[in-house]
């Protein structure tokens, strides 16, 4: 054990605050995050997710309090490995961020191409993530002309693209209908099942009901230790 809990924790949260301005936007909140967990964290509009999720890759820093990520100190991180602790996260939005002048294929390649493997690898690379999130007879396609369901695959093609230690998702369902839904859960499923960590936000209750993993609930900035559900089996 160590001072900010057990060594299988990937991430490690201790009394960590954030304010933005006069905002409380989190407030001492200490949480470790297990090796491989499935995690939503949840809470209404406003209750900090975005935040916290933030902080884990240094979207923003903290205003008091220490975050550990697999052995970084995001405290005493040089600005030279950032990038370095930015290849651990694969990172997933509700507005799916792909570029829309770029095929889809392009949208993933770029990634792979940014860890500077050669063409013939990132063409298979790109070919079977494609595979995976059944894009795979889109990919001379524009993003603007696919739905939103097809749109969020291609973005977790691309998340796990570099294969992440870690999957970060904000709302990645929020602009989605049920069944694409379900069809971005599996996918995180089958990732997880892989070896990641997957940390969701979403205030998807039903979502979560249906998909299953422990839960953190925010509220105002705070932790809801009283609803802080045992992990079970995903
Ligand atoms: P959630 O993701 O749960 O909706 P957020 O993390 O986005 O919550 O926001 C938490 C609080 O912090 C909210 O009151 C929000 O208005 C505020 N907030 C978030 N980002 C900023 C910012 N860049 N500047 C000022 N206030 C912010």
């Amino acid at each position: 054990m160590t001072a900010y809990g057990s060594q299988s924790a990937i991430i490690q949260m201790y009394r960590v605050s954030k304010r933005y301005g006069a905002k409380n936007a989190l407030v001492d909140i200490s949480l470790d995050i297990a090796d491989n967990e499935f995690l939503f964290l949840s809470g209404p509009s406003g209750a900090g997710k975005t935040t916290l999720l933030k902080l884990l890759y240094l979207g923003e820093t903290v205003s008091e309090g220490q975050i550990i990520v697999d052995g970084l100190n995001l405290s005493r991180i040089s600005r030279k490995r950032v990038p370095f602790l930015r290849r651990k996260f694969g990172i997933i939005f509700q507005d799916y961020k792909l570029i829309p002048t770029r095929n889809v294929y392009d949208n993933v390649a770029l990634v792979v191409e940014a860890v500077g493997v050669d063409r013939r690898s990132i063409r298979k690379l790109v070919s079977s993530l494609l595979r995976t999130v059944e894009m795979e007879d889109r990919s001379r396609a524009f993003p603007p002309s696919l739905s939103g369901g097809e749109q969020q695959r291609v973005a977790v093609a691309r998340a796990i693209a570099g294969n992440p230690k870690i999957i970060v998702a904000d709302e990645p369902t929020g602009s989605l209908d049920t069944e694409s839904a379900m069809v971005i859960m599996n996918l995180l499923k089958i990732y997880h099942r892989r070896g990641a960590t997957v940390v969701i936000a979403t205030h998807d209750t039903e979502l979560i009901r249906s998909t299953g993993g422990r839960v953190v609930l925010l509220n105002g900035g705070y932790l809801d230790v009283s609803t802080v559900i045992p992990r079970q089996r995903s």
